[in-house]
């Protein structure tokens, strides 16, 4: 009986466990996966990014926590490949290693003031309601309380969700599994203006239509949108004529342009063709200084020189995720992704057997959940074509008692599938005695703790 073929899938948010599946589901060679994360909880940003109040994008987890309990699968929680161990110890012990580690690091404005307090990244706001074991709770706590005048800046569905999720009254939010501290620091929000700056048109806005209509649906915000900013030029008309969906955009913001405002406690201002050039302010930010843009033949956008000041205390930039390189591992720093052919890692420009990429930091950040199980099956079937070949480099310690014993002797305390299990248990209990699904539990410390049998 040959011995199972071992391949470490590092990163457990959809791509790795679709990954992990794919692997799992073949009959051909004996296998074990080990999916090793650098948090003592699975699912990435599906747990740490898709928002908390839309639960049924949410529920894919279910879906997702069944890889962990197919056979040879395991999961290899409270590890960080590139501190706690090396990519040359992952080589040491796994036939093959497949990155799906994603892409968590932010785009900056590079504008003056961008460092002002009140000045945040969105990926790091979300990371906050979302309880995200790293989040900077004192930052957000201190912050979202204060915030009166907000501008998020991106017409993403990212941007969309910070400002629903900042627009939102407490009941409407109650439901979902945001810790505790974030429920009653959002309770404290004293916002009434939400700014949403996009640089081009609303014909090149990337929101899907579900997620801005929700915008218009709030208990406690009224949507304003100025009727000059949809007025189209050809360009964008034939954007318009020929897809579907931003038609339906049009058609929601037309709607929302119509309505008189209702006099609510909250608003907000979708404004098109508009870019942030300056925060202003002395402590923190005060003031955002706005330049009027204008579409330019190839679809971009160019500032026209007109310039006004928006009123804000808190500026939340949602301009996109970048990927991160590893140490070791190849990197394309134009493009911020992992180098491949195939979904097979490329080294000095050839592809190298043994060492495979998926999901964010194979593509860069796009698509949705479900772009990554075909992507992660593509790069799987490389994996596959490659082992049957004999093309797999033999490792010196093909064993996981190795691995297992390499761990502790780094004094790695790992959170294995049975703990990770434990951690689910222990939030669906303090979730029930809120009257709801689940509580996510924040601090690293606290989740270790509840993973100890
Ligand atoms: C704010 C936000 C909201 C979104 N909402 C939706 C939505 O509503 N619907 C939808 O379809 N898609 C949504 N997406 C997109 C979706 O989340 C992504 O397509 C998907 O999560 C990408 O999967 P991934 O596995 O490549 O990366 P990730 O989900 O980021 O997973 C990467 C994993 O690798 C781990 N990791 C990182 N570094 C290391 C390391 N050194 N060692 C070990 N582990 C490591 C991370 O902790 C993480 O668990 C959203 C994305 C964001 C950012």
């Amino acid at each position: 009986m040959p011995r199972p073929l071992r391949v470490a899938v590092v990163g457990s948010g959809p791509s790795g466990l679709y990954a992990a599946d794919a692997l799992a589901s073949q009959e051909a060679l004996p296998l074990e996966v080990d999916v090793i994360e650098r948090l003592p909880v699975p699912f990435g940003l599906v747990r740490y990014g898709v928002a908390p109040d839309h639960l049924s994008i949410r529920s894919v987890r279910d879906t997702l926590d069944k890889v962990l309990d197919r056979p040879g699968v395991r999961f290899v929680g409270n590890v960080r490949v590139g501190t706690d161990i090396t990519v040359t110890d992952l080589h040491g012990c796994f036939d093959a290693v497949v990155w799906t580690y994603g892409a968590s690091g932010d785009r900056r404005l590079g504008i003056p003031g961008e460092d002002l307090a009140g000045s945040v990244a969105a990926t790091d706001f979300v990371a906050w309601y979302c309880g995200h074991p790293d989040a900077d709770r004192t930052l957000f706590e201190d912050l979202v309380p204060k915030a009166t005048g907000v501008v998020v800046v991106g017409i993403g569905n990212v941007a969309v969700d910070v400002t629903r999720v900042l627009a939102k009254t407490v009941p409407e939010l109650d439901h979902t599994d945001m810790p505790q501290h974030v429920l009653d620091a959002l309770g404290r929000s004293q916002v009434t203006d939400i700014h949403v700056l996009g640089r081009r048109g609303p014909a090149q806005a990337t929101f899907t239509t579900k997620e801005l209509r929700e915008l218009g649906e709030l208990a406690e915000a009224d949507i304003l949108v100025d009727p000059a900013d949809l007025v189209l030029d050809p360009a964008s008309q034939s954007i318009v004529d020929s897809d579907k969906a931003v038609a339906r955009n049009l058609e929601v913001m037309r709607g929302w342009a119509d309505r008189v405002p209702e006099g609510r406690p909250r608003r907000i201002h979708l404004r098109f063709f508009a870019r942030p050039v300056e925060l202003r302010g002395t402590e923190g930010v005060q003031a955002v200084v706005v330049e009027r843009t204008r579409l330019t033949v190839d679809g971009g956008a160019e500032g026209t020189g007109e310039l006004h000041e928006i009123a804000a205390n808190v500026v939340v930039r949602s301009v996109g995720y970048r990927g991160t390189a590893l140490d070791e591992v190849p990197f394309d720093s134009q493009r911020s992704v992992i180098p491949h052919v195939d979904g097979r890692v490329q080294r000095d420009g050839a592809a190298v057997p043994g060492e495979y990429v998926a999901g964010w930091i194979k593509r860069g950040p796009t698509g949705i959940i479900g772009t990554n199980k075909k992507d992660a099956t593509a790069t799987v079937a490389s994996l596959l074509e490659d082992a049957a070949a004999g093309l797999l480099p033999e490792p010196a310690s093909p064993d996981s008692a190795d691995f297992d014993a390499l761990l502790a002797r780094r004094g790695v305390e790992v959170v294995t599938t049975a703990g990770w299990r434990r951690i689910d248990a222990a939030e669906r209990a303090r979730g029930a005695a809120r009257g709801r699904d689940r509580t996510t539990i924040h601090a690293a410390a606290d989740l270790l703790s509840e993973a100890r049998p």
